[in-house]
Formats: structure tokens, C-alpha cells, sequence
């Protein structure tokens, strides 16, 4: 098959998870990722990406196979609530795993040579997941699942996380585990409560969790200054071999549910900026994760996907000015005592 800049995957017709009435997360938000993509004018520098349901041992490299089994039944029995925020429709589990094997089928790929990068859609979102619970939203940690894999084949694996909430379940499921390092950008004080600078990682793996919380307002140049500030040394040291980016878009300045102040504009510079970390191309996946504003929505993906297709379009100017400057001076001191920490003599 011709190499193509980019492969787009999303769950689409095969979408049958059903949140109710009223709530953000919904089926509309993948019609607004559709009109994203057309946004982007891609033409020939994209082409769909063919999916397939991940496998219960895949997904079991970071769930636990009670908790797997436990959302079969539920969906089996027709559905039902698991959180106050997050619940199973009859068609959540097929969806679900769908949605998880879009980031592995996206992995393969790439590495049959078939795209520099990978954008996928997958719904529901996945990063609030942990090993043994469903939560704000998320069923399975897509992201993890692929990460996971990747790492099982021996590769060291970069997640950047700049949903606007913190992915407290892949930070969980990666606390102790040195071949995936995980960064987060996201606002805070706010759900779901974790995500200070000072969570480093756990005994296993000093130093592979990277927090940068900011606070409300903040706007993209912050962003900017954190990746070139905190998370770019940390790349260095690292090398990773595979760069998956955590894209919800949660943080645009029109999302109901948060905060802080990015544009379209912010998400095609952040982008830029990630797959500067990945050591060549046909090593970036980004998944979707948040985002409920749909108009927002689909001019983030469509600066996203034209950055990750090698193109240039910003259907909104960056932004710049807001607070959080401290917060990445912060972030910044605590990675630098870390490695003071790390160099001297236990
Ligand atoms: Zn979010």
C-alpha cells in the first residue's frame, strides 16, 4: 500500500454506546471529529485506517480480567451506571473494544510502513480508566492498551496527555513502569483531583510520571513553555521510540466542562512540537479523548490532523498571555530535584 502522511481511524457506524440523554460525552461528538477531518482538506495526505476489536489479552496488559469481564455482563444485561458520570449502554462493550483495538491497528500500521502518523477516534474515551475501574466517562484506557502493547514488544513509549483533566488511570497503570514514560498537562485544581507535580512516578519508576497542572485561564503559550521546559529534557533523557499523544480538547476556551483558554491554533503548535520527540516518522498516534464543545471540537481536530499530515492549517490564531507561568517554574524545579536526587549515591 502507498505510504501516506496519515491514517485516520474512529470508531463511526460501529459506534453503539449509548451515555443517555443530555450527557457531554455523546455520539455527536465523532460527527464532530468527521467534520474536523473535512475541515483539513487532507485529500490524498490521508486515508482511513481499518480497525479491529482488541483481544481480551491485550486489553488485559493493564485491566483486570474481573474488571473486563465485569463490563461484558453489564453490557450483556443491557447496561447501567458504574459511576455517577459513566455508564454502559447494551452496545458499550462491542464499542469499547473497538475503540481500544483502533489504537493497536493503528500501531500496525505504522509499522508496515503505511503513514508517517495516526489519528483515532475512539469512544468512549479512555484515560480515567484505571486496571480495575470505570470512571469520568472512560471504560478502557485506549491509550494504555496500546502503550501496553507497544512496550511488550520492547519499545520505550512517550504519552502525552494535554486532555484539560488528568489521566489518572494511565498515570495509575504506568506508576511503576520505566518503558512508558507519562506527561500531563491539565488544569487544576479539577477532576479528577490528582496530577500535583510532586506525583513523579512510583519505586519502579522514579521519575516516569511528569505533571504539569495549571491553573484556570492558562492559556496555549503556557503550554508551549511546559514541553519546552520540562518535557523536552525529559525526552532527551529518555529517547523514546513511539510518541502517543492523549488529544482531548478539553481545554479549548468554548469547553463547557473546564477552564483554561487554548485555541485550534495552540493544538497545531502542540502538535508540532510532539512529533519533534518521536525519533522518526510512522511513530506518532494521537487518540482522542475529551473535548464537548463540537464546534471547537472540529477545529481542534482539524489542526491537529493537518499538523500530523505535514500541513499547516489554523482555523484559530495560538493564544498566549494567561497565567501558569509559576505552575511550569514549579514542574520544572521539581524534575530538576529529582534528577539532583537521582545523581547522588542511595
Ligand atoms: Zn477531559
Amino acid at each position: 500500500m502507498e505510504r501516506v502522511p496519515l491514517v485516520i481511524g474512529s470508531v463511526g457506524a460501529l459506534d453503539h454506546h449509548d451515555t443517555g440523554r443530555g450527557h457531554p460525552e455523546r455520539p455527536a461528538r465523532l460527527e464532530a471529529v468527521t467534520r474536523g477531518v473535512e475541515l483539513a482538506h487532507l485529500h490524498d495526505a490521508a486515508r482511513p485506517l481499518e480497525g479491529r476489536l482488541a483481544r481480551i489479552g491485550e486489553l488485559a496488559r493493564v485491566h483486570d480480567e474481573l474488571y473486563l469481564e465485569a463490563l461484558a455482563q453489564l453490557a450483556e444485561a443491557g447496561g447501567g451506571e458504574l459511576d455517577p458520570d459513566t455508564s454502559m449502554s447494551g452496545g458499550s462493550w462491542a464499542t469499547a473494544q473497538w475503540s481500544a483495538g483502533l489504537g493497536l491497528a493503528a500501531i500496525e500500521a505504522l509499522q508496515r510502513g503505511e503513514a508517517d502518523a495516526a489519528f483515532v477516534a475512539p469512544r468512549p474515551p479512555g484515560h480515567h480508566a484505571t486496571a480495575t475501574r470505570a470512571m469520568g466517562f472512560c471504560l478502557l484506557n485506549n491509550v494504555a492498551v496500546a502503550a501496553a502493547a507497544l512496550a511488550e514488544a520492547g519499545e520505550r513509549v512517550l504519552i502525552v496527555d494535554w486532555d484539560v483533566h488528568h489521566g489518572n488511570g494511565t498515570q495509575d497503570i504506568f506508576w511503576n513502569d520505566p518503558r512508558v514514560v507519562y506527561v500531563s498537562t491539565h488544569e487544576w485544581p479539577a477532576y479528577p483531583g490528582t496530577g500535583r507535580a510532586s506525583e513523579t512516578g512510583g519505586l519502579g519508576a522514579p521519575g516516569s510520571t511528569v505533571n504539569i497542572p495549571l491553573p484556570s485561564g492558562a492559556t496555549g503559550d503556557v503550554a508551549l513553555a511546559a514541553i519546552d521546559e520540562v518535557v523536552a529534557p525529559v525526552v532527551d533523557a529518555f529517547s523514546p521510540t513511539w510518541v502517543l499523544i492523549s488529544a482531548g480538547f478539553d481545554a479549548h476556551r468554548d469547553d463547557p466542562l473546564a477552564d483554561l483558554m487554548w485555541s485550534a491554533g495552540d493544538y497545531a503548535d502542540l502538535t508540532r512540537r510532539l512529533m519533534a520527540f518521536a525519533p522518526e516518522p510512522g511513530r506518532v498516534v494521537a487518540f482522542l479523548e475529551g473535548g464537548y464543545d463540537l464546534d471547537a471540537l472540529a477545529r481542534s481536530v482539524a489542526a491537529t490532523v493537518s499538523t500530523l499530515a505535514g500541513a499547516e492549517l489554523r482555523p484559530e490564531p495560538a493564544t498566549g498571555g494567561g497565567p501558569g507561568r509559576e505552575a511550569v517554574a514549579l514542574a520544572a524545579r521539581t524534575r530538576a530535584k529529582l534528577a539532583e536526587l537521582e545523581g547522588e549515591p542511595s
